[in-house]
C-alpha cells in the first residue's frame, strides 16, 4: 500500500544538560523503609541528609509540601546538588529538575523575578496523553528509489523510500515521501531499530534498536526493545514531556493554533520573545484545560536554587509567594554559608544562611556532612568506573587525598584532564599515573592557592 506523508519532525525540549557531574547519581539509595543503603543511587554515605530527603519525596508524594521549601546546608561539595537532583529522580521518571545558581537570576535584560518565574516554570513539566495513528515496527528493509533527475542532467534524484516494518504480528511495505528520508536520517535509522511513524503528520521517532541485534552490537550503548506486539498499524497512545516554559516559548509566537500540539510544534523555531504575564495565565488556563479533560497530567519537578544567599530581599519576596501557588514545583534551596546579612536588607541583622525569616520558617533543613577519606575514595572510584577511566593505585590515593585536602569537586574536576595527560603521556591502555595527577595538579590551581598566587604576586591587590 503506498502511503504519502509529509514531514514534521519532533525534537527533544529538554535544556541544556547541567547535570553532567552527577551522572553516577540514580536516586536517592534507600531501602524500602526508607534507610540509606551505604552505596547505592551512586551514593555514597550522607546516610542522615539523604534518608530525610526520602521523607521529603514521600511529602511531596502525599501532597504534603505545598508552601514548604527544602534547604540543604552544608559545605562545598558535600553532594547537594547531587541530593536535590536524586529527590527529583524519586519522584518518577522525566520529572524536570532545574538547577541554577543565586547569581543567575542578576541579568541586564530580564528582570530577576522574571528569571525566577522563568526558572518555576522550568521546573513544571506537563505529560501530554495522545492517540495516534501509528506505523511501529523493527526496520527489516530500507531502499531509497531513484529517478531521473526531473531537471535533467547528471544524477538521480531519490523519488521515494521503501521500507518495511516488522512486528509480532506481521510486516508492512510502505512507499514514503522522500522527504521523509530526511527525518529518517536524521533519527540515524538503521535496520534492525524499532520506530514509528506517524500517519498524518510523517514524523519518525527511533525508540531503539530491535533485540534481536543485542548480542551484536555493545549493549551498554544501545538500548534494546522488544518487537512491537499486534500489529504495524495502530493507534497508539504517545506521551510527550514538555514544561511549562516550553509552552509558554512556543507561544509567544503568535501564529499557530490553540491545542498542546501547535504549541508543541512551534517550540521547533527557536526564537528569543516576551513571554508576558497574561501570555502565561493563558497558558494556565488551556493547560488545566487539558488537565480537566484527561489528556494531560501536571508533573511538578524541582526547582534547585544553590548559594541561595545571593538571591535578595525582593527575590525571596517573590520566592515566598510562588510557594504558596498550586502550580509550585518542590523548591530545594542549598547554602554554604551561617549568619549573613539578607542582600538588599544589610541594615537589619543578619539571618541564618543569608534568608529573611519569613522564608527560614517554611523551610524543612537538612545540613550534609563532609566526607571521610573511604567515603571520598568510593566516590571517585564510582566517577572513575562510569567515565571507564582507569588509575594506577598511587595516583588514586593521590586524588583521593586532594578530595580531603583542597575538595571533592576539585579531585572530580581532575580526572578527565588526567586521562588526557595519561594518553598523550602514552601510559599503558590510558591508565592514569601518579606523574599525570601530579601534572594536572600543576596545571590546574584550586581556588585557595590561585587567590594565594594572586596575593603574593607583584602588582595584584589582595
Ligand atoms: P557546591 O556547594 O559546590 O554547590 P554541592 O554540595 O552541591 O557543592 P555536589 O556538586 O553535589 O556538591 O557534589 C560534588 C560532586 O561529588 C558531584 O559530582 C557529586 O555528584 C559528587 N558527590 C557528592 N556527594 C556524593 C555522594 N555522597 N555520593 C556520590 N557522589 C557524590
Amino acid at each position: 500500500m503506498a502511503t504519502q506523508v509529509p514531514i514534521s519532525e519532533v525534537k527533544g525540549t529538554s535544556r541544556e544538560n547541567r547535570t553532567a557531574a552527577h551522572s553516577h547519581i540514580k536516586g536517592l539509595g534507600l531501602n524500602s523503609h526508607g534507610f540509606a543503603i551505604p552505596q547505592s543511587g551512586g551514593f555514597v554515605g550522607q546516610a542522615a541528609a539523604r534518608e530525610a530527603c526520602g521523607l521529603v519525596v514521600d511529602l511531596v508524594k502525599a501532597k504534603k509540601m505545598s508552601g514548604r521549601a527544602v534547604l540543604l546546608a552544608g559545605g562545598p561539595g558535600t553532594g547537594k546538588t547531587a541530593l536535590a537532583l536524586a529527590v527529583s529522580q524519586e519522584l518518577g521518571t522525566k520529572v524536570p529538575f532545574c538547577p541554577i545558581v543565586g547569581s543567575e537570576i542578576y541579568s541586564a535584560e530580564v528582570k530577576k523575578t522574571e528569571a525566577l518565574m522563568e526558572n518555576f516554570r522550568r521546573a513544571i513539566g506537563l505529560r501530554v496523553k495522545e492517540t495516534k495513528d501509528v506505523y511501529e515496527g523493527e526496520v527489516v528493509e530500507l531502499t531509497p528509489e531513484e529517478a531521473e533527475n526531473p531537471l535533467g542532467g547528471y544524477g538521480r534524484t531519490i523519488s521515494h523510500l521503501l521500507i518495511t516494518l516488522k512486528s509480532a504480528k506481521g510486516t508492512k511495505k510502505l512507499r514514503l515521501d522522500p522527504s521523509i528520508y530526511e527525518a529518517i536520517q536524521k533519527e540515524r535509522v538503521r535496520l534492525g531499530d524499532v520506530i514509528y511513524i506517524e500517519a498524518n503528520t510523517g514524523a519518525v521517532k527511533r525508540v531503539g534498536r530491535s533485540d534481536a541485534y543485542a548480542t551484536e552490537f555493545d549493549l551498554e550503548a544501545e538500548e534494546y526493545v522488544p518487537i512491537p506486539k499486534g500489529d504495524v498499524h495502530k493507534k497508539k497512545e504517545i506521551v510527550q514531556d514538555v514544561t511549562l516554559h516550553d509552552l509558554d516559548v512556543a507561544n509567544a509566537r503568535p501564529q499557530g493554533g490553540q491545542d498542546i500540539m501547535s504549541m508543541m510544534g512551534q517550540l521547533m523555531k527557536p526564537k528569543k520573545t516576551e513571554i508576558t504575564e497574561k501570555l502565561r495565565l493563558e497558558i494556565n488556563k488551556v493547560v488545566s484545560k487539558y488537565i480537566d479533560q484527561g489528556v494531560a497530567d501536571l508533573v511538578p519537578g524541582v526547582l534547585f536554587i544553590d548559594e541561595v544567599h545571593m538571591l535578595d530581599i525582593e527575590a525571596f519576596t517573590f520566592l515566598n509567594r510562588a510557594l504558596e501557588s498550586p502550580l509550585s514545583p518542590l523548591v530545594i534551596l542549598a547554602s554554604n554559608r551561617g549568619l549573613t546579612h539578607v542582600r538588599g536588607a544589610e541594615s537589619l541583622p543578619a539571618s541564618a544562611h543569608g534568608i529573611p525569616s519569613d522564608v527560614l520558617t517554611r523551610l524543612l533543613i537538612i545540613t550534609t556532612h563532609p566526607y571521610s577519606p573511604p567515603e571520598i575514595n568510593s566516590i571517585i572510584r564510582a566517577r572513575l568506573r562510569l567515565e571507564g577511566l582507569s588509575v594506577a593505585d598511587d595516583a588514586l590515593a593521590k586524588v583521593s587525598q586532594l578530595g580531603e585536602k583542597v575538595s571533592l569537586r576539585y579531585a572530580l574536576q581532575l580526572l578527565a584532564p588526567a586521562s588526557v595527560l595519561a594518553k598523550v603521556n602514552g601510559r599503558e591502555a590510558g591508565t592514569i599515573a601518579l606523574e599525570d595527577v601530579d601534572e594536572c595538579e600543576g596545571l590546574f590551581l584550586d581556588a585557595r592557592r590561585s587567590a594565594q598566587n594572586l596575593a603574593t604576586t607583584n602588582g595584584f591587590i589582595s
